[in-house]
């Protein structure tokens, strides 16, 4: 593969085409190479394997453990070019959101290593003199997730590492689309000196029979995804059956609103780097905006101009701010909720063309209803639908009329107005004059159908740590 230094990175792939994954660059179609695919039998023996090692790797320290995680830090970021390019050959995002993307992930992995030393437990005052209470915070054992292709190196470390610091064992399924940044980053932690079976990387044809195995496995005490609200349902039911924790980080619809006092320049800024990083494809992506009345035509017309300037094509290349879009399908769906929008009314104000191969030209879409599909549904690609609201109490239900609740967005200077939006919104995460507000010491996650639990900060550990009470009588 092209300019790839250390190719250690790349000893997943394997020469036996037969029953093997090909990846493809989305940029251009070709074939990058392929990874094995995992047979049922093939996964029962990773499993086995991290039940054992977890065992051993439990009784460690947390300083052994951060030190052996804060080695595998230091490797991701001296390979960060690599793992870039690696990256964007089988995503597609830009080069300098690839490497973006390494450093995010890589954050994770030094946050967790510092805060698996601190999985205190508690000492409780006692009702009864004769006795003392406690709690203490045990692993939950063999952790076990499944990844999208959207961030394939956030997505697996922001999992890994916490259970790796609190003591478990993880197996990671990344999407069949980006397996490669998924093996990559799993290598340099045996570098780090891992020991072996506690970081496991499987890949499989057949997502669904991993994911019935790893929700029905008695060896397996954890399940965390990442994905669409539809495969969370279906891992959540399996899940029953054994009554497994699960974190589940699922859909979005993320509102973006510009009241009459915000900053329009900031308000921009913000629109484009919510909006068009990765091409449009992030779970916390503005998927609609909502504009005031006074200020609409102002920032419509800066946005579009901002649009416009944007720059599609292969991530390898300089200069190149959009990629493609990961898969034909993405496209389609792209195209139709486009189609529909104009059918019913709305303008496309910039962009709006198919620029073939798997590329679609960043578009900004005007006289946008709330009731249009391109609103309601999750757009996954380069679209920005712009609404036209006039005042505050309907534009709040608007806001919060979705069965998702992950991520959204407001501009506003007006303190009282700050305070009372932000408690009004209904999700889970609120950038208050911010686009982007991912980072590994905040706590992630949705509510309502976007999901249940938190990755990062502190509240991230907690995903992978049960509370044991110890109660000591006779005192
Ligand atoms: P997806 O279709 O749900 O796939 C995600 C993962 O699930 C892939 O590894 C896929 O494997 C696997 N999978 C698919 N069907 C499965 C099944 N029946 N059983 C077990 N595993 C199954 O989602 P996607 O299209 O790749 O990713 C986009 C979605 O992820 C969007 O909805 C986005 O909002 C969400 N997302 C959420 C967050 C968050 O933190 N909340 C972050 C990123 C993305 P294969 O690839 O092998 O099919």
């Amino acid at each position: 593969m092209e300019q790839i230094k250390n190719l250690s990175l790349l000893s997943s792939l394997c020469e036996n085409v037969n029953s093997a994954i090909a990846v493809h660059n989305p940029a251009t179609g070709d074939v990058l190479g392929y990874v094995p695919s995992h047979n049922r039998e093939a996964i029962e023996k990773v499993i086995e394997k991290a039940e054992t090692a977890q065992k051993s790797w439990a009784k460690t320290t947390a300083k052994l453990r951060a030190e052996i995680l804060s080695r595998w830090y230091q490797l991701i970021m001296d390979n960060q070019e690599d793992l870039a390019r690696i990256m964007t050959l089988e995503q597609g995002k830009p080069l300098a959101e690839s490497r973006g993307e390494v450093a995010y992930g890589a954050s994770f992995v030094q946050w967790f290593a510092e805060e698996g030393k601190r999985a205190y437990g508690e000492t409780i005052p006692t009702p009864l003199t004769d006795r003392r209470i406690m709690t203490i915070r045990q692993p939950v054992g063999v952790a076990a997730a499944i990844t999208p292709w959207n961030f394939p190196i956030a997505m697996i470390t922001r999992k890994a590492v916490p259970a790796l610091a609190a003591g478990c064992s993880f197996i990671g399924k990344p999407a069949a689309q980006t397996p490669l940044s998924a093996y990559a980053v799993a290598e340099l932690a045996r570098q780090a000196g891992l020991p072996e079976g506690l970081l496991a990387i499987v890949t499989s044809s057949d997502a669904v029979m991993v994911g019935e195995l790893f929700c029905s496995s008695p060896k397996i005490q954890k399940i965390s995804f990442t994905g669409s609200t539809h495969v969370g349902r279906i891992l959540m039911r399996q899940s029953a059956e054994s009554v497994k924790r699960v974190s589940m980080e699922l859909g979005g619809n993320a509102p973006f609103i510009v009241f009459d006092d915000a900053d329009i320049d900031a308000a921009v800024k913000g629109a484009l780097a919510s909006k068009f990083r990765n091409a449009g494809q992030t779970c916390v992506c503005a998927n609609r905006f909502y504009v005031h009345d006074s200020v609409y035509d102002e920032f419509v017309a800066k946005f579009a101009a901002e649009v416009s300037k944007l720059s599609v094509g292969n991530g390898l290349d300089d200069g190149i701010t959009i990629g493609p879009l990961i898969d034909d399908n993405a496209k389609k769906k792209v195209q139709t909720l486009v189609n529909d929008a104009v059918a019913q009314g709305a303008n496309i104000t910039a962009g709006g063309d198919d620029l073939g191969g798997q590329f679609f030209a960043p578009t900004v879409l005007t006289h946008v209803e709330h009731n249009m599909s391109i609103v309601k549904e999750e757009i996954f690609g380069p679209i920005a639908p712009v609404i036209r609201f006039h005042d505050d109490a309907s534009l709040i239900d608007m806001a919060n009329d979705t069965e998702y609740g992950l991520a959204s967005y407001f501009y506003s200077k007006d303190i009282n107005r700050i305070f009372a939006v932000a408690e009004a919104l209904d999700y889970g995460m609120v950038g208050v004059n911010e686009g982007i507000i991912s980072t590994e010491v905040a706590p992630f996650g949705g509510v309502k159908q976007s999901g249940i639990g938190r990755e990062g900060a502190r509240q991230g550990l907690d995903e992978y740590l049960n509370t044991k009470y110890i109660c000591i009588g006779g005192m």
